[in-house]
């Protein structure tokens, strides 16, 4: 991938060090411990810690935030375990998270989630035949109605995430 300097975000890394869990970004050197760590790795190629920290550190804003790798990381805390800087990888790739939605970018996937919990109140739907399953080995049938209150906490965390973004 060729670089254009004229692209590149000087005040970038600074953003994601302001951020809960990204101080200690500036002291990777770039041994790659994370990357050979990394389970996520191991099925997906693409998927690389240690050039997402080195693009952060360059100021790759766009290709990182609007990418969707930063999102594939699932905070199993092999790398954080292992990084001889200490650089807390796992919560970097929080920080890192934290900037995208405040830019407005968010997975997919997690706007799926919300949208899941406001219509079900729960990460899926549970129905007649779930219930039945729950009935067969002795749970409590669950309740099926969406609850008005934990929409109204969705909706207000959302938002406050968004105003969050307003810097
Ligand atoms: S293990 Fe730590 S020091 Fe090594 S590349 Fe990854 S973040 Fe940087
Ligand atoms: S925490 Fe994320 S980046 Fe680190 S090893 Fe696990 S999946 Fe990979």
């Amino acid at each position: 991938m060729a670089i254009n300097v004229k692209d590149l975000d000087r005040d970038f890394k600074y953003q994601v060090m302001r951020e809960p869990g990204g101080e200690y970004l500036s002291r990777c050197f770039a041994c790659g411990t994370c990357t050979a760590s990394c389970p996520v790795r191991e099925i997906d190629e693409r998927f690389n810690p240690r050039k997402i920290i080195r693009m952060t550190l360059l100021g790759m804003k766009k290709e990182v935030i609007e990418s969707e790798f930063v999102w594939l990381c699932t905070a199993c805390y092999m790398c954080q375990e292992r990084c001889p800087q200490d650089v807390k990888i796992t919560d970097l790739m929080n920080a890192i998270k934290n900037v995208a939605v405040k830019e407005g970018f968010i997975h997919p996937s997690y706007t799926a989630q919300v949208e899941a919990l406001k219509n079900f109140s729960r990460l899926y739907e549970v129905g007649e035949f779930e219930n039945k399953k729950r009935q067969k080995i002795g749970l409590p049938a669950l309740d099926t109605e969406t609850k008005k209150e934990f929409v109204q906490v969705i909706d207000d965390y959302v938002s406050g995430l968004l105003k969050g973004g307003e810097e």
